[in-house]
């Protein structure tokens, strides 16, 4: 249940009441929310003369809901907004790691040459392996940084463990929550308490519940600047590295507030299926997309056959712009 105190109840007063109600309580700019387990659905004893409005769900997927906030949420990173009003498709492009200064430089270049707002490369990599590349750590996020400044570019960069939270708000305009990462509550209330947008990406083995499930801690939190992205699950498929599921984000645009970034690069696994993939992406009227682009995929330390090289991705990019305004959107 969620349940919208009266304007005029103070700080204090609402977390009284949250207590009571074994509740959260958050505030969303106008009023205190309580949010406890949809399983509630009667308002609680000795709510009554504070309550202006509250709401009954079928399932957890509460503050996230269109039946709660019809409205997509609004992202603001920078000079770049999403979701909302904005008919917005923001393109997010990079390496999947930091490995150089001269190689993150290469790319914030060919960002800023594309008139591309949002720069993204990993600093801390969730490897299957712990004989592969592990990311730079600090020193990636200081050169992330640098580029922001040099470039003016936002920056999204992944964090692997919640102990890492506070350096990438320092460092970076969004914290992207990978996939490995959807269930580490740690990682998810730290970045509750941020407030900084989070991208979270969907476990590739997860289901829409589950995943929305995952943004909830975020957002009970009291943080409200949450994106979603769907980047693959896995199939009984073999031949792709994961599977895209545009069906879900069929559901999610349905039935949820949150602005969808969509990252074909990790689902495909291969550069050669990105762009088509990228394309149907855009198709789909979503806020966002995720690509990963490196200037030489061949040496790359991570990800590197489903890498686009630069000329691959300018290319793809004056391919999106004429299908975005077919439906109604603009690439930015
Ligand atoms: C990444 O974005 O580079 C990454 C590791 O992706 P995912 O968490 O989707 O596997
Ligand atoms: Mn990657």
């Amino acid at each position: 249940m969620i349940i919208n105190l009266k304007t005029n109840v103070t700080e204090a007063k609402a977390q009284e009441l949250a207590e009571k109600a074994k509740a959260f309580c958050i505030y969303d700019g106008s009023c205190y929310v309580l949010i406890n387990s949809s399983s509630v659905k009667e308002l609680p004893g000795g709510l009554d003369a504070d309550t202006d409005e509250f709401f009954v769900f079928e399932n957890d997927l509460q503050l996230g809901s269109r039946k709660y906030q019809d409205e997509t949420r609004t992202i603001q990173f920078g000079n770049t907004t999403l979701g909302g009003s904005t008919n917005h498709t923001v393109v997010i492009g990079g390496p999947c790691s930091v490995e150089s200064e001269e190689q993150i430089r290469s790319s914030a270049t060919l960002m800023k040459e594309l008139g591309i707002s949002t720069l993204r490369a990993g600093a801390y990599k969730p490897r299957t392996s712990p004989y592969s590349f592990q990311g730079l750590g600090l020193e990636g996020l200081k050169l992330l940084a640098k580029m922001r400044e040099e470039f003016g570019l936002n920056i999204i960069t992944e964090v692997r463990d919640a102990t890492q939270v506070d350096d990438i708000i320092e460092y970076a305009d969004i914290i992207q929550i990978g996939a490995k990462s959807m269930y580490d509550h740690g990682i998810l209330k730290k970045c509750g308490k941020a407030r900084k947008p989070v991208l979270l990406k969907r476990g590739f083995g997860t289901t829409l519940q589950e995943f929305v499930q995952a943004s909830e801690f975020i957002l009970s939190g009291g943080n409200d600047q949450v994106m979603l992205c769907e980047r693959g699950i896995r199939t009984f498929e073999t031949k792709t590295r994961f599977t895209l599921d545009l069906c879900g984000v069929a559901y999610l645009k349905e039935h949820t507030n949150f602005p969808l970034i969509l990252d074909p690069s990790h689902a495909m696994g291969y550069a050669y299926g990105v762009p088509d993939l990228s394309r149907a992406c855009v198709a789909m009227g979503v806020d966002g997309l995720l690509v990963e682009v490196h200037p030489d995929p061949s040496v790359a330390k991570s990800d590197a056959s489903q890498q686009l090289n630069h000329e691959q991705f300018s290319d793809l990019l004056g391919t999106l712009r004429p299908i975005a305004e077919a439906v109604g959107r603009k690439i930015i």
